[in-house]
């Protein structure tokens, strides 16, 4: 995109900031106290101020409340929309206007709530949201690309304001397909097989793995107290120094955890999929693959081995294998 496009297309996408996304709704149901212990049961949120009506009534409030973090439930529009798609509204067509534009790539990168007003029993929460903002196009880790913040807000039925919800969206082009338009076609027309999702390397973390592109698994170790950390940071835990170096792991650990994925069937991915979380000998763990055994045939606790290999055309990555099949180091 020249400067030209760019402008062309910035005055199309900040058109967008103020626009509503949805005019204020009444939600299907009423606050009431299945869907507050359905979601009080799903996060494992057990305060009886929400669930337990005669610890409520001896309270200081007198009553159940819902949930403050529960404020967006309530306007969900459930299964329906699943079947019979959404309406296309200026959130969807911001979207396509990234989409069209090369900003393919797609990142939820923050909420943040704010609550005014708590709700009881009966009362219906209304829901109406705007495109509040869209920053200018930033450099970011994950790529070229525009943040929008969508804010929604929560009334009850008097009109007085609940909450409110902002909601943050990094739209990016992908290194893919920058690398594309670049005139990088030729070299992608050499990938015969789809690969893994490359792993995003940021400042923090590329040392990381560009050494594991060499076949080397390090460990991040402060300079200033020597306590071992990963996944990489700039920081150390124990002595908040910013000063580190690094040790190279045996790759010799035991498996604390593991579980086989099968979905989702993302392609370039052998599925059934081993994750397992290894406590390497060092002292830190480490979230790797496990390989050269069926799911069966591994427990926790067990020795493993892990070699750095190639995994797909240009993925190299730490793979471990129970240390009883005498892995080669
Ligand atoms: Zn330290």
């Amino acid at each position: 995109m020249n400067d030209e496009q760019q402008q062309a297309f910035e005055q199309c996408l900040y058109r967008f900031v103020g626009r509503q996304v949805c005019a204020r709704t009444a939600a299907k149901d009423a606050v009431n106290e299945a869907m507050i212990r359905h979601w009080a049961e799903t996060v494992g949120d057990a305060n009886p101020a929400y669930t337990d009506a005669q610890w409520a009534a001896r309270s200081a409030r007198g009553r159940i409340i819902a949930p403050p973090a529960m404020m967006y439930s309530w306007n969900q529009e459930g299964f329906p929309v699943v079947a019979q798609g959404r309406a296309p509204d200026a959130q969807t067509e911001l979207v396509d206007l990234f989409n069209e534009n090369g900003f393919t790539g797609v990142l939820g990168t923050n909420v943040k709530q704010e609550y005014y007003k708590e709700i009881g029993l009966g009362e219906r929460v209304h829901l109406e949201m705007v495109i509040d903002n869209i920053s200018e196009q930033k450099a970011t880790a994950r790529g070229i690309g525009y943040f929008f913040e969508t804010l929604a807000s929560f009334s009850d039925q008097h009109g007085d304001l609940i909450g409110t919800q902002r909601f943050r969206v990094l739209k990016f082009i992908p290194p893919e397909t920058a690398a594309a338009a670049d005139g990088g076609g030729a070299e992608q027309d050499t990938l015969q097989t789809p690969t893994r999702i490359a792993a995003p390397r940021g400042h923090d973390n590329s040392w990381w793995w560009e050494a594991c592109d060499q076949g080397q698994v390090l460990i991040q170790r402060c300079r200033n107290c020597q306590t071992l950390r990963h996944p990489p940071r700039p920081m150390c835990g124990e002595c908040q120094s910013l000063d580190w170096d690094s040790i190279e792991s045996c790759l010799e650990g035991e498996l604390l955890s593991f579980t086989e994925l099968h979905h989702p069937r993302i392609p370039g991915y052998p599925l059934p999929l081993i994750c397992g979380v290894i406590r390497l000998r060092e002292g830190v763990n480490l979230v790797a693959n496990i390989v050269g055994a069926e799911e069966q045939a591994l427990a926790i606790g067990m020795r493993v081995q892990g070699k750095v290999e190639q995994v797909d055309e240009k993925t190299m990555l730490p793979q471990f294998y129970p240390a009883e099949n005498g892995v080669e180091k």
